[in-house]
């Protein structure tokens, strides 16, 4: 086993980080980077289910993910950034896990079906699309981690993820049926059961009416990387139905997930609540300029950080960080599968990759 826990989570480059990135998983990652031997993940296979006529565009996204790990704190000498595509492993327990789930739990997975009907996919998806909740497993099982973690959406597919190493410890382990999952290593399973460690906001919800979650692909996202003056505009998108200062309001509405998750003084939020609900004279539009003030303060530092990046020479340290990632992910996930063929009496020697 290794000396620390492991973590495995990542991001798919179908854009930029947005503020739903930083509450749901990033703000977790950049905190356990030295209790945990991180692993995160650049999901560009994935970003080819719904972008496989953009390959510009995914490259670029790709880049630019980097650029907002190292820019929200992501210390690539502490933590491992792995290339999905760049890992065959990964790619080859794919395969492996799609004969241990059923077509069932694939097609009703709650979050594939639910992004079929939003990201507008319902009768022209790709094969390949509800393959990557499969290939997700093995993004995560590659690399024996406990620990998760990920915004609420991606509850179902860690369910999937914890079904597919059991059944696999089970039937190529020798693990008992009734081992509890944190006993599955002990008792000769190749993979741990991960735990999914949902962030301090499971969903932030879209600037919008709140009935969506903030999504790269929804156009409703607040970007890391945005403008302050774009932060107050995107914030003035939000929509609550309230009329006027002196009526009173529900603190619990769209605006106040927006206060809640980036106002830090909790006496200042508690305060602007009780206003709000009386109709103390307190009009949407304070509110907004307050959490507006709250995230770019937020933001201030990742932009600095951020611009040291934005330049041909930052692009190639970029790739520089990923090959190096690349290099430690391998030496990782080649003995996973080394470890998995071999419990599945499939070690036919141990492949190397020079
Ligand atoms: P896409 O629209 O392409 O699916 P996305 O915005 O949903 O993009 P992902 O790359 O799918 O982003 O998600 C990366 C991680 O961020 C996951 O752990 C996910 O749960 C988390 N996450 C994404 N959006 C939110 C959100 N609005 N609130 C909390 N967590 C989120
Ligand atoms: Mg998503």
């Amino acid at each position: 086993m290794p000396e620390k826990p492991r973590i495995l989570t990542g991001d798919t480059p179908t854009g930029r980080l947005h503020l739903g990135h930083w509450v749901g998983s990033l703000e977790r990652r950049v905190a356990l980077q030295d209790q945990y031997d991180c692993y995160f993940l650049l999901a560009n296979m994935h970003a080819f289910t719904t972008r496989f006529d953009k390959p510009a565009d995914i490259r670029q996204d790709t880049l630019e993910i980097v650029k907002d790990w190292l820019a929200a704190g992501i210390d690539p000498q502490r933590s491992t950034i792995v290339l999905q595509t760049e890992v065959p492993a990964i790619a080859e327990l794919t395969w492996f896990f799609a004969m241990l789930l059923s077509f069932n739990d694939v097609m009703g997975n709650p979050t594939l079906v639910h992004e079929l009907e939003t990201k507008g996919l319902k009768d022209s998806y790709s094969f390949g699309f509800p393959m990557y909740t499969v290939g997700q497993c093995a993004d995560i099982l590659a690399f024996r981690p406990t620990l998760v973690p990920v915004g609420e959406d991606q509850a179902p597919h860690i369910e999937m993820c914890r079904k597919a190493a059991r059944k696999f410890n089970q039937l190529y382990g020798g693990v008992s049926n009734r081992a509890n999952d944190d006993d599955h290593v002990a008792q000769g399973g190749v993979f741990p059961v991960p735990k999914a460690l949902i962030g301090r906001v499971g969903r932030l919800p879209g600037v919008g009416d709140g009935s969506a979650k903030m999504s790269k692909s929804l156009n409703n996202a607040i970007f890391l990387s945005d403008a302050p003056k774009d932060v107050q505009k995107k914030i003035n998108k939000i929509t609550t139905g309230r009329q006027s200062p002196t009526e009173p309001g529900d603190p619990s509405n769209v605006l106040f997930k927006f206060v809640e998750a980036f106002i830090p003084d909790p006496a200042r939020v508690a305060e602007l609540k009780d206003r709000y609900a009386r109709g103390d004279n307190l009009g949407d539009g304070h509110v907004k300029a307050e959490v507006a003030d709250a995230i770019n303060t937020l933001l201030e530092p990742m932009r600095a950080r951020r611009a040291e990046f934005d330049s041909p020479a930052g692009d190639a340290h970029v790739l520089d960080i990923i090959k190096a990632g690349v290099k430690r992910a391998n030496a990782t996930a080649e003995e996973t599968l080394y470890l998995a063929k071999k419990a599945m009496r499939l070690d036919f020697g141990r492949r190397t990759l020079a």
